[in-house]
């Protein structure tokens, strides 16, 4: 639960929308919808199951559409099918009504006769998390095939065998291969801290339906061959030692190998399904146009080899920068055709951090755990203000004359990037949305204003209503 945007010491109530949790078609609308309580994991085996469709939205399945969704929503499929909001046809939302005091559930779409709630609409495509109002529904008129095949092929580095040099040519060389691969490919470079002992790629290969068993497994050898001579001439790979850092997947049951894994679509979302243990954990992101610059891949390997005072070096094993592939048919849509405006990167980065400790929900923190939590939190901020020095210590365009970073997800939540309670919120709400914040004439502050203009729904980094 993220505090301050869902939960702080003044709340009263929660809202359960877990009993919201259909998934179908509607043969009256003609569309497929998706309530807002459901979880990825219960959407993907209902949509696949039942239509053999899927959605191209995030690999865990704990994660809730209601957020999910509104937020922009990408996976392991958006490079074939871009976003989830890029799909989206229509929401089912409770407004609240200043004037009349009510609240009031209405279906907003970009057929709606009023031109404020295509404006709404337009803004729940990216910005809807806890600023317009409760969502109950997600509606799309059509929908991705799901895949009929997939692949994966894992390759690990051993920290002990990467020279600063061979990183930086690993990160040089994975900035060009993903700038260059197949709309149906999609790849997670796990840049893990030292204390993991090792650093891995997890590439997922998926071909269309239509495609033979045979092409496709031609077409993936084709690919993974490639993949290893060139990523593999840089630096010796190694067999993966455990499951790389995050969240872990299914990969302990799945035999991770520098080989493709032939898999139905169905095992290939299990086994990358982001699982384990609840902890404590922060993100940060940063979209990328370009390859990283040298004086990133210095800060970047230099925090990766960073144990933070108070902790052990084992306790940052699960600690790590993640580079996800990016772009495709993602990049075929218009900077302002939904709010999310980054049209153009190739990569998306995730800083993680995560920790566990016995602490007990709702009670104080005891001083070695809050230690703990300030050591985690202190590496992974001074980790990301170094790699972005050049441009004021985040991924700001507007300071970057280089074209290299593009902001931030909104759906990585950082308070260290401006909150309302700090002054600053516009710095983060510009990083997240860019001239879509404030700028352009259809935006984001002018559509709060409209629906919200008591600021009813507020929370850490919510949209201004001026
Ligand atoms: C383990 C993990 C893995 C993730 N993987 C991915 C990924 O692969 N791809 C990706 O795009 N993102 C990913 N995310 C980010 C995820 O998309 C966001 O955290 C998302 O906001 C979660 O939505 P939620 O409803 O589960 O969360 P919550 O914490 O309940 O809500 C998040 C925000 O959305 C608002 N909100 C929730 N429900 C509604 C609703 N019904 N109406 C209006 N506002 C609502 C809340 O008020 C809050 O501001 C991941 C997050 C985690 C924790």
């Amino acid at each position: 639960m993220l505090r301050d945007f869902v939960y702080n010491d003044g709340t009263r109530a929660v809202i359960d929308m877990s009993a919201l949790n259909q998934v179908g078609f509607d043969p009256v609308r003609k569309a497929w919808f998706v309530d807002a309580g459901c979880e990825n994991w219960t959407v993907y085996r209902t949509l696949l199951n039942g239509f053999g469709k899927t959605l191209p939205a995030g690999s865990c399945y704990s994660v809730g559409a209601g957020g999910h969704i509104t937020g922009g929503g990408y996976g392991l499929l958006s490079r074939l099918h871009g976003l989830t909001v890029d799909h989206l046809t229509g929401v089912d939302i409770v407004t609240w009504d200043a004037l009349s005091r009510q609240a009031r559930l209405r279906h907003v779409s970009e057929a709606s006769s009023d031109g404020a709630e295509r404006d709404l609409f337009w803004a729940l495509r990216g910005a809807g998390c806890g600023n317009f109002g409760v969502i109950a529904r997600y509606w799309f008129a059509d929908l991705p095939d799901a895949p009929d095949h997939a692949a994966l092929l894992t390759l690990a580095w051993n920290w002990s065998d990467l020279t600063e040099d061979r990183f930086a040519g690993l990160l040089h060389l994975y900035a060009e291969i993903v700038a260059a691969m197949p709309e149906s490919d999609f790849s997670l470079l796990k840049l893990n801290h030292v204390a993991a002992g090792q650093i891995g790629l997890i590439y997922q290969s998926v071909s269309p339906p239509g495609t033979t068993a045979a092409d496709h497994r031609l077409r993936v050898a084709g690919q993974a061959r490639m993949l290893r001579s060139r990523l593999g001439a840089i630096a010796p790979t190694s067999p993966l030692l455990r499951p790389l850092g995050g969240h872990p997947g299914m990969m302990t049951t799945l035999p991770a190998s520098e080989n493709e894994n032939h898999l139905t679509y169905l095992e290939a979302l299990q086994t990358l399904n982001g699982s384990g243990p609840n902890q404590f954990g922060k993100y940060k992101s940063a979209y990328m146009k370009k390859g990283f610059p040298a004086d990133q891949v210095a800060a970047i390997h230099h925090w990766l080899q960073t144990v933070p005072e108070g902790v052990a070096a084992s306790d940052m094993a699960q600690s790590l920068l993640q580079v996800d592939s990016y772009g495709g048919r993602i990049n075929r849509v218009s900077p302002t055709a939904t709010c999310v405006p980054q049209r153009s990167s190739i990569m998306k980065l995730q800083y993680q951090t995560y920790w566990n400790n016995d602490s007990t929900a709702g009670m104080p923190l005891s001083p070695a755990d809050r230690a703990q939590e300030e050591a985690h939190l202190g590496w992974i901020n001074r980790f990301y203000a170094a790699v972005y020095v050049r441009t004021g210590g985040t991924p700001d365009p507007a300071r970057d004359p280089s074209g290299t970073v593009d902001g931030c997800y909104f759906n990585y939540p950082d308070v260290e990037l401006g909150s309302h309670a700090r002054g600053d919120v516009d710095h983060a709400l510009r990083l997240y949305f860019l001239e879509n914040f404030r700028d352009n004439p259809r935006n984001l502050v002018a559509i709060k204003r409209h629906w919200d203009p008591e600021d009813y729904f507020h929370h850490a980094q919510s949209l201004p209503v001026r």
